[in-house]
């Protein structure tokens, strides 16, 4: 099980949003806290190994990566691939909430260590639907209504105005293009 500490969106959607007059950081996309608390119950659940920390790299699917797509984000510095915190994190951040997630690695990514099977996959997948989720509501009961981990502070109050919005992102020093 990963618990994911960053992320590359390399989906194809762009300018998701909720049109919201915020600055959005994602420094540090997920909750240490939310973290904290899905790692303690998915060790309780006894599913495998664990891991704190992770880059997750979210791809649009449905379809699977290639070879050289798996290769690439390998070297990118992703650890897991999958096609669910994305635009979610970015989103959360916008509403102000926390944002933490646990994956169950179900297969190897394309050309690492050996072909994944169908039947591993599905089984992994349906079997261990219940525990997953019993991690998520373990985790979710024990998570206070305030907290102090940070998050919210991790969204500001726009830089655009009315005047530059739509002009493209903003810019430290002189602009290249103009
Ligand atoms: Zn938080």
């Amino acid at each position: 099980m990963v618990i994911p500490d960053d992320y590359m969106d390399q989906s194809m959607r762009k300018d998701v949003g909720l049109g919201g007059p915020y600055l959005l950081i994602m420094r540090r996309p997920t909750c240490p806290s939310g973290r904290r608390r899905l790692a303690e119950a998915a060790r309780r659940a006894e599913l495998g190994r664990v891991f704190e920390r992770g880059v997750y790299a979210n791809t649009d699917g449905r379809h699977f990566e290639s070879v050289a797509e798996v290769r690439a984000l390998r070297m990118m510095g992703a650890d897991v691939i999958g096609q669910s915190m994305c635009p979610e994190v970015y989103l959360a951040r916008e509403i102000g909430a926390c944002y933490a997630r646990v994956d169950l690695v179900v297969n190897y990514a394309e050309g690492v260590v050996r072909d994944w099977r169908h039947e591993e996959l599905r089984e992994l997948f349906f079997r261990e639907s219940r525990a997953v989720g019993q991690i998520l509501l373990d985790a979710l009961r024990e998570t206070p209504a305030e907290e102090e981990c940070g998050c919210r502070d991790l969204r500001k109050d726009t830089l655009l105005t009315k005047d530059n919005a739509g002009k493209g992102e903003m810019r430290v020093g002189p602009d290249p293009a103009v």
